[in-house]
């Protein structure tokens, strides 16, 4: 065993800790499987151990502890991202914060909560108060509020409140250095930009103040269509429209035959909208579907299959578990040219791409966002669909690599990277994820323990 494992477990007797092997390797993946290109390269990285802190003090004298014998920590919330964001390159601790998930505080519409509260218990809570959450990943159920913040995008009600980085949603947070003696951060206004999608690198999210929406009794709602042109064009009509509404997600056939639990909603052959709207703009939605040739249609009020597992990544994931060798890309269309970008991809790719995108609000701007299904044949292939998605202007976020600057995230790089110099001077946190803070090989071996 490491030497310093058993330092550890003096210094935190009462800390909740995972040695065994096995569990820390299971422990310390996350869902980069979709990937074939990240399967091979992060295959077999782990932790030496996890450790569950469960108070801000026990997280800050973990730190130090690590801080004084140069090992890496990787932070990590339910570890349901796709890019290999918790996987540890060069071992060391991962610190499950899943422990912290405390509400601090809610005053009208602004809630203060711990990292590690999970978005599903969140949002039951905030329910009770008659709020809700602006937006939340479809992975509502294992995502940590600090693992979405630092590993995630948007989500369900990012069609009317946008993403992560639209002023307003997330307020501030508090931030923990790694060094030998811990700083606490508070972060607001521009700064709260090296935080975001920042996969750990540039300090410890703690707590986070989020502006809250009034809570609304959605009803989901289906349509299908024979055609998928006439799919996007009703969704482009709700997604534009005054109705209220959380979602709107669109699948080309065949996907909603891999929906499973669904059978008795969704027509297995045909294009699908799935969507969310508040009880009066039902009516209004269904007359819009008729308008654009829906072939069939439904909605219900009190459902006890949530639609947010059919939407966003999701439908990567039950396109998966029918089809494993498949994967996806992630992009976004531009929304006045995105039925010419859809048909010039069918051109050059055919059956290769099935089609899904989702309406959100990016920069104030309603955009088609996609996680298009890949069938997957080489890796050749597949980076040559990323660059024709890129000739015809689609912004892609591959989700082929760990490295943040090549997630199509590049705008915020350098300030999570200049904050990261400040924030964890050796390079500890979560290293090897952005191309300036990959370890160089002799500096690895000191991590090694
Ligand atoms: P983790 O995977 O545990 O961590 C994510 C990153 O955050 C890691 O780099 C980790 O080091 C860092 N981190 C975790 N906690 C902290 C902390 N306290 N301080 C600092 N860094 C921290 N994403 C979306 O944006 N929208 C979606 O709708 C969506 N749908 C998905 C559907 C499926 C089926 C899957 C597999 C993924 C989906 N994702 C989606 C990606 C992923 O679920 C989100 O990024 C998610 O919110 C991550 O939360 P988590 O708690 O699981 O984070």
């Amino acid at each position: 065993q490491t030497g310093w494992i058993k330092e550890l477990e003096e210094a935190f007797p009462d800390m909740r800790m995972l040695t065994k092997e096995t569990q820390v390797q299971k422990q310390s993946k996350d869902y980069f499987w979709y990937s074939p290109v990240l399967k091979e390269e992060l295959e077999g990285a782990s932790a030496d151990c996890v450790c569950f802190p469960a108070s801000t003090e026990e997280v800050t004298r973990l730190l130090a502890f690590a801080a004084d014998r140069r090992i890496p920590v990787v932070p990590k919330g339910g570890g349901s991202g796709n890019y290999g964001q918790i996987v540890p390159l060069y071992g060391g601790i991962l610190l499950d914060m899943t422990k912290m998930n405390q509400i601090l505080s809610i005053d009208g519409d602004i809630g203060r909560f711990q990292a590690g509260i999970r978005l599903g218990k969140l949002e039951r809570e905030l329910r009770k108060q008659d709020l809700e959450l602006r937006f939340f990943p479809s992975t509502l159920m294992t995502s940590t509020l600090g693992g979405f913040i630092a590993g995630g995008t948007g989500g369900i009600g990012s069609i009317t409140y946008g993403t992560l980085w639209d002023e307003g949603n997330v307020l501030g947070l508090t931030i923990l250095t790694m060094e030998k003696t811990p700083r606490v951060l508070h972060i607001r206004g521009g700064e709260l930009k090296a935080y975001i999608h920042h996969y750990g690198i540039s300090g410890i999210i703690l707590d986070v103040e989020l502006a809250l929406a009034p809570k609304t009794d959605w009803v989901d709602g289906w349509a299908q269509f024979d055609s998928f042109a006439d799919a996007t064009g009703f969704a482009e009509h709700l997604a534009r429209s005054d109705i209220k509404k959380r979602v709107v997600s669109v699948v080309e056939a065949p996907v909603p035959a891999v929906f499973t639990g669904w059978e008795e909603r969704l027509v297995p052959g045909k294009a699908a909208v799935l969507y969310q709207t508040s009880p009066g703009g039902l009516e209004e939605a269904a007359h819009a579907a008729a308008v654009h040739q829906a072939v069939h249609t439904g909605s219900d009020a009190s459902s006890s299959i949530r639609l947010s597992d059919f939407v966003w990544n999701h439908v990567t994931l039950w396109w998966l578990k029918k089809h494993p060798g498949d994967t996806y890309i992630q992009a976004r269309f531009t929304p006045h040219s995105y039925r010419q970008q859809i048909r010039a991809l069918q051109k050059a790719f055919g059956e290769e791409i099935v089609f899904h995108l989702e309406w959100i609000r990016a920069g104030g701007m309603l955009v088609p966002s996609s996680q298009l299904i890949v069938r997957y044949t080489t890796t050749a292939r597949l980076y040559a669909m990323m660059d024709a998605m890129r000739d015809i202007g689609m912004r892609v976020s591959s989700p082929h690599t760990y490295l943040l600057e090549e997630g199509g995230k590049d705008e915020w790089v350098e300030k999570i990277c200049q904050a990261k110099q400040q924030n964890d001077p050796d390079n500890l946190l979560n290293p090897g994820k952005t191309k300036g803070t990959q370890p160089k090989e002799e500096a690895a071996c000191l991590y090694s323990g």
